[in-house]
């Protein structure tokens, strides 16, 4: 068949562009590779790597030096190594009872982060991002060497449109369709693209990229605080759903005799595995946030019944969620964050008893539940995440000498 030669030559382009984002991805995931363990990696054939890492290499992107002989035969196979400090992204978090930013480099390596309490209470847009601009200019000046980031990301506690960043619902903000990606995007001045997304879809982001579920294609997280929430990873993609609202896991109907849920609706999982569900059972004050969680695991360390009980219980019911989960989504890691991973010692015989007990057998054997690795900060890390999928996806836009954060369209 007949192929018009200019369609050739786009189809040779659009493959180079892929090969070259392939190269970048996993030096940014792995670190410093071989050009043996790029073949490995990406599958390219040995003679496509040398091309792409010398294109890469000659945009100022890569560089390949001399790698430790470590003690196997013959010569050293040089590394390539992306020169990270040249390209950083800005990342923010609003959380329930916190705000963060941090400044991340090209590889994953945070140079600069900073987090402070925020009252759980509702907040206006225009104090939001009055702080959080505050955050971000105190990072730039406390690094001098900082370079203009080529991309913002942020976690919010909230369902978010990906498309524009408008924060459709954040109910411990008490906002209704507040346009934060374009309030930002003015406020911090920084030319560079702002993504908005969901604070728990960027925690399994980044626990799927860095953390406890890395290596795994199929990943449900689940993170609770005061709210529960969760990302869902389905053969290596978020799932996002219509609008951008898929995962809202805690809002999973499973007590239809249950409590009244935030929500409106009644007998969410939220409200059987939240915090005030826990703090409730145990006998605890329940406006105690955060400070009265931590006591509570403190005193079931300690083997105080009604702490131990009342994790338990709550274990019993994150498993009979997680049940469901496992056989509706077949998933090989669940990763359990917030206070979930801080009581972690406390709930996972109930949740794996309840697993083993409600989900098809096929299914159970495969999945394993873990902690959450990346803490408090696994939301920031995946909005630094979010933030430089950009580039990730099409890296050719980059190379070449860079000048402030003005991508350079190189012209094959
Ligand atoms: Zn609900």
């Amino acid at each position: 068949m007949f192929t018009p030669r200019e369609e050739v030559g786009q189809r040779s382009e659009t493959v180079r562009r892929a090969n070259l984002s392939a190269i970048v991805r996993e030096l940014h995931l792995r670190g410093p590779l071989s050009r043996s363990e790029l073949v490995a990696w990406t599958g390219l054939t040995r003679s496509a790597i040398r091309s792409l890492v010398g294109d890469l290499v000659a945009g100022d992107f890569v560089v390949e030096e001399a790698a430790l002989r470590l003690g196997t035969p013959g010569r050293p196979s040089p590394q390539v190594r992306l020169v990270a400090d040249s390209v950083v992204v800005l990342a923010l978090e609003i959380a329930v009872d916190s705000l963060a930013v941090a400044i991340v480099g090209l590889g994953g390596e945070v140079h600069w982060k900073e987090r402070v309490d925020r009252p759980r209470a509702h907040s206006s847009l225009g104090d939001i991002v009055d702080d959080l601009c505050h955050l971000a200019k105190r990072a730039r000046d406390q690094r001098p060497s900082y370079q203009t980031p080529i991309g913002v990301g942020v976690a919010v506690a909230g369902l978010v449109r990906p498309i524009d960043g408008v924060v459709a619902a954040g109910p411990n903000l008490g906002w209704i369709d507040v346009p934060l990606g374009a309030h930002l995007a003015a406020a911090l001045d920084l030319g560079a693209p702002v993504e908005v997304a969901n604070e728990a879809d960027l925690g399994a982001l980044a626990e799927f990229r860095r953390g406890a579920a890395r290596g795994a294609e199929d990943v449900v997280y689940v993170h609770g605080e005061v709210g529960v929430g969760g990302g869902i990873i389905v053969g290596g993609r978020p799932l996002s759903g219509t609008n951008g609202f898929g995962g809202e896991i805690g809002h999973m109907p499973i007590n239809p005799a249950g409590r009244p849920c935030r929500c409106g609706s009644t007998g969410c999982w939220e409200t059987e595995i939240g915090e005030v569900a826990l703090l409730a059972r145990a006998g605890y004050p329940l406006d105690g946030g955060r400070m009265a969680v931590a006591a509570l695991i403190a005193d079931a360390a300690e083997g105080r019944p009604e702490a131990v009980e009342a994790l338990r219980v709550t274990g019993r019911w994150l498993g009979v969620g997680l049940a469901g989960l496992v056989n509706v989504l077949n998933p090989r890691v669940i990763v359990l964050g917030g206070l979930f991973s801080r009581a972690f010692p406390y709930l996972i015989d109930d949740v794996n008893a309840e697993i083993s007990a409600l989900a098809l057998v096929a299914s159970r054997r495969v999945v394993s539940v873990a902690p959450a690795s990346l803490g408090i900060d696994a939301p920031l890390l995946g909005a630094a995440e979010l933030a430089f999928e950009p580039l990730l996806a099409d890296p050719v836009a980059w190379l070449g000498p860079r000048t402030g954060a003005v991508p350079q369209l190189v012209v094959a």
